[in-house]
């Protein structure tokens, strides 16, 4: 019998003909005319809608200060800078994260010491930044992966006994609370992003939030070469005169962009409602398929769903996690894989002579893991979609024997108001075994 003949990497229908991102922005005409009216301002940057969406984003996550940056990146480079991190100091990242967490560290000359994460919730795991702790420790960057606050009162407790800073990589979990409180208001410093596939986009960009005004001030001169007065400044006080006390970099975030981000702010409560939403539809539909582990959440956890992470059983599957994910993009579905474990890639590996076995869990993780399309613009049918799709891959390659998926399985293409052929209206899915 050729079991996967109906898959569409074996030349099977599709469930989808066009195929669905993982993660993508929302533009509406609120977003457009905001940012033409900066154009048509005379401010293009370092005028009032930078101060404007600083003074919102701060009020949003309870934070005293909020600093616009040029990128998520550019924003924990600033961090690792107001930390006075330099060469010999060493800075405790986790494993499983975007690479820029690691690389704003080697950027001041610091070196990142890659802690493992947390089976459970694949966050940095506080046992884990203990046992790499050294006379050398000069932060911990906790990294809300998926958009999950780490838990920072723990990390907090560690840095205060060592007298290290602590930074949150925010860069997935805009709008998360824990117990209550918002991210952004968890760590002394906080690090947002605004690239397009973030909670809100301001094209390219990035906020840092701190408790401490002294920060706040060491991040605005950072982002500005290092000078004493900006722009703005120096044309209200009609004076030439600057100074540069240390070396800074243009990290600045325009007018045009802080106008677009402002705007996309105000949505976002309710993009978060629907991201919860998405996520609370996949829940109950991968219960109780015996494929895939979910990611667990900590308890007192608001997340913000920025990304669907399941993991694979692999015990239960012939195939590794590449087939699988080939298989759901010929089904029109945008899978993705967050991430590659920091320490495995070519330049850290040469550079810091890191490898396999360094993490354990992060790298078993990266094995199984597979982030499933959200986004606030996704319908019930597109989720219906995934969900359709990721079963009939399990199912395609099940070491199990799957029952049979007769008249339920499958779309009904004539009947678009019908989602699937057999069915009478009300979602059905056929749950691999
Ligand atoms: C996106 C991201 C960054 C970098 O943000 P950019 O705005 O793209 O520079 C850093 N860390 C994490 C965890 C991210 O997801």
């Amino acid at each position: 019998m050729k079991r996967n003949s109906n898959l569409a990497l074996h030349g099977g229908e599709p469930v989808r003909q066009t195929t669905l991102p993982y993660g993508t922005h929302s533009i509406d005409e609120g977003d457009i005319e905001s940012v033409v009216g900066v154009l048509r301002s005379g401010w293009l940057t370092t005028g009032p809608k930078v101060t404007e969406f600083e003074q919102t984003f701060a009020e949003f996550v309870r934070a005293p200060h909020a600093r616009s940056v040029s990128s998520g990146t550019a924003g924990l480079h600033a961090a690792m800078h107001a930390l006075e991190i330099g060469p010999g100091d060493e800075v405790i990242v986790p494993a499983l994260t975007f690479a820029a967490t690691a690389n704003a560290v080697v950027y001041q000359g610091g070196t990142p010491v890659f802690a493992d994460v947390d089976p459970r919730t694949l966050l940095l795991d506080p046992l884990q930044v203990e046992s790499n702790l050294t006379s050398r420790t000069k932060a911990i960057v906790g990294v809300d992966y998926a958009g999950q606050p780490c838990d920072y009162s723990a990390l907090q407790n560690l840095a205060d006994r060592q007298g290290l800073g602590l930074v949150a990589d925010a860069c997935h979990s805009l709008g998360a609370r824990d117990l209550g409180r918002p991210v952004g208001s968890l760590s002394h410093l906080s690090v947002f992003s605004m690239h397009p596939v973030k909670s809100i986009t301001s094209g390219e960009g990035g906020v840092v939030t701190t408790s401490d005004a002294a920060m706040a001030n060491r991040i605005s001169l950072f982002r500005n070469h290092g000078l004493s007065k900006d722009h703005r400044q120096r044309n209200e006080e009609a004076s030439w005169f600057y100074e540069i006390r240390e070396l800074g970099y243009n990290y600045r975030l325009s007018d045009l962009q802080c106008a677009l981000a402002t705007s996309q702010l105000r949505k976002l409560p309710s993009w978060l409602e629907q991201r919860r939403s998405i996520a609370k539809r996949y829940d109950s539909a991968l219960a109780g398929c015996g494929q895939v582990v979910p990611v667990q959440t900590r308890a007192g956890v608001l997340h913000a769903r920025h990304l669907y992470v399941i993991r694979l059983r692999l015990d239960r599957l012939k195939v590794d996690r590449a087939q699988i994910f080939k298989a759901l993009q010929h089904e029109g579905i945008g899978v993705n894989v967050h991430y590659v474990p920091v320490h495995l890639h070519p330049f850290y590996r040469r550079v810091l002579g890191t490898g396999s076995g360094l993490c354990p869990v992060a790298e078993t993780a990266y094995e199984e893991i597979l982030s499933l399309p959200i986004f606030p613009a996704m319908t019930d049918r597109d989720v219906d979609d995934v969900v359709q799709a990721l079963f009939k891959v399990l199912n395609a390659y099940s070491r199990t024997r799957f029952h049979q998926l007769s008249k339920s399985f499958g779309r009904d293409r004539s009947n678009p108001s019908r989602p699937f052929s057999g069915d009478t209206g009300k979602t059905q899915w056929v749950q691999p075994l």
